[in-house]
């Protein structure tokens, strides 16, 4: 009997229990990628003053280093966009674009365990950063994936492109929203893209086909003003209040539908009052026998692609900010919920669209599993590329994780970060041979 076969029988079973396939990276080849990837989130890239000169010359190193071509784009002026190309072997066949960005938010350093920008690894094998969620772990995922797939001797039948982008976390007009209106853009013909997703605390990745739009709204009122000991109608913070009621009614039924698990968080209205403003200043506060003429209340509204964007408009003309009470409206941000054909956004999630077939069966092949496909309840860049009705799934492979992105303490786990090279590797593996002849002209105008 061979004397290895116990070990091996004990392996498969180990595998079996836990459902967790064995690591395809020796171990030294995961310190290496661990030790990158820490590297990466040293850069300190926080708005509102990234290094984004630091970070893109880091990206152009690694993808020298694994044998890519890149260039560094400056579409705007102090904003450098990466752009990686691992060419395939025909460039005629719609190309996969991987998108990440590289700025994070501002932290707090002093609410931190460790600092954030230390990227430590503690003795649970947890690294602590800002961006290890959100995401800077997924741009270095696909380099390492693609590196693995080289060493390989893998070729991609379809050309892939990276991008290490900026902005995103202000809004990304000078990152993706300029990058998509470029020459060079034009040229890539990009098939389908890639981009972020959120932590999953179960043991399924989540996986989004379309986001909510962001409708900042600001509405103003007007009234007489007057001596604050007197009771009249129609002060301006009494026609305020009266909306905020009703906007606070229509709140509570959004919320309630999350809450009794009719509809999921990304597929209902939300409203958020984020400031008001009132009164009349004074030195060391405001004057408090006057009643004010203006008053006025910010929301962040965000609209699922499943809204009727007329209907909710009217709304907040009709009941929200009517002119009978000397209400006005004004929208700060609009995002439109349709793509430039007039169809909501959204990225056919079912087994109508081969590239979502692709993408479950590379999960599935890598030993993961996604869960229902879902609506972003926030904004990413990937409505930039769905407004152009080009194909956008986002997806960060991380699941038995906290949804830390944004927060405190933002991690990430050694061994949730190599998985997820694993599954990347699946993924390119599995969409870049894709043979892009079934996916017609028609089908791609459909998805
Ligand atoms: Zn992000």
């Amino acid at each position: 009997m061979n004397r290895f076969l116990p070990y091996l029988a004990f392996l498969l079973l180990a595998t079996a229990l836990t459902g967790v396939k064995p690591s395809g990276l020796t171990s030294s080849e995961a310190t290496a990628a661990v030790s990158r990837f820490q590297e990466y989130l040293r850069i300190d890239t926080a708005q509102p003053s990234p290094d984004y000169v630091k970070a893109a010359a880091f990206i152009t190193s690694q993808a020298e280093y694994i044998g890519l071509e890149s260039q560094t784009l400056e579409l705007v002026a102090g904003k450098p966009l990466v752009l990686v190309k691992w060419p395939g072997k025909n460039s005629a066949l719609p190309s996969l674009l991987l998108n990440s960005h590289t700025d994070v938010v501002p932290s707090e350093p002093d609410k931190w365990d460790h600092h954030p920008f230390s990227a430590s690894l503690d003795s649970s094998g947890r690294i602590y950063a800002r961006g290890s969620q959100d995401m800077k772990c997924v741009g270095m995922q696909y380099l390492e994936a693609i590196h693995l797939l080289k060493k390989a001797g893998f070729t991609p039948d379809r050309d892939i492109y990276l991008t290490f982008v900026p902005d995103e976390e202000i809004g990304g007009n000078a990152g993706v929203g300029a990058f998509v209106k470029s020459e060079i853009f034009k040229k890539l013909n990009i098939g389908l893209v890639l981009d972020e997703g959120l932590a999953s605390p179960g043991d399924e990745y989540r996986l989004f086909y379309g986001e909510r739009s962001p409708w900042w709204t600001v509405i103003r009122s007007k009234g007489e003003p007057g001596h604050g000991a007197k009771l009249y109608d129609g002060s301006a913070m009494e026609n305020l209040l009266k909306s905020i009621e009703v906007i606070k009614r229509f709140r509570t039924a959004q919320f309630d539908l999350v809450k009794a698990g009719v509809k999921a968080e990304g597929d209902v209205v939300s409203i958020n009052f984020v400031y008001l403003k009132a009164g009349t200043p004074t030195p060391t506060g405001f004057v408090m026998n006057l009643q004010p003429s203006e008053a006025e209340v910010g929301l962040d509204i965000r609209v699922p692609p499943s809204a009727d964007p007329e209907a909710l408009e009217r709304r907040i003309a009709e009941e929200w900010a009517p002119s009978s009470r000397n209400l006005t409206y004004e929208f700060k941000q609009k995002v439109p919920i349709f793509d430039i054909y007039g169809k909501p956004a959204v990225t056919v999630a079912d087994s109508s669209n081969p590239w979502w077939n692709l993408l479950e069966e590379a999960v599935k092949k890598a030993g993961g599993k996604l869960g229902k496909p879902e609506i972003f309840p926030a904004s990413t860049d990937a409505r930039y590329y769905r407004e152009l009705g080009i194909p956008a799934f986002g997806f960060s492979p991380m699941a038995n994780t906290p949804i830390l992105l944004h927060d405190h303490n933002e991690f990430l786990s050694k061994d949730e970060y190599l998985k997820g090279i694993e599954i990347y590797e699946s993924i390119i593996k599995e969409l870049a041979s894709h043979n892009g002849d079934t996916i017609d002209e028609e089908t791609k105008a459909e998805l």
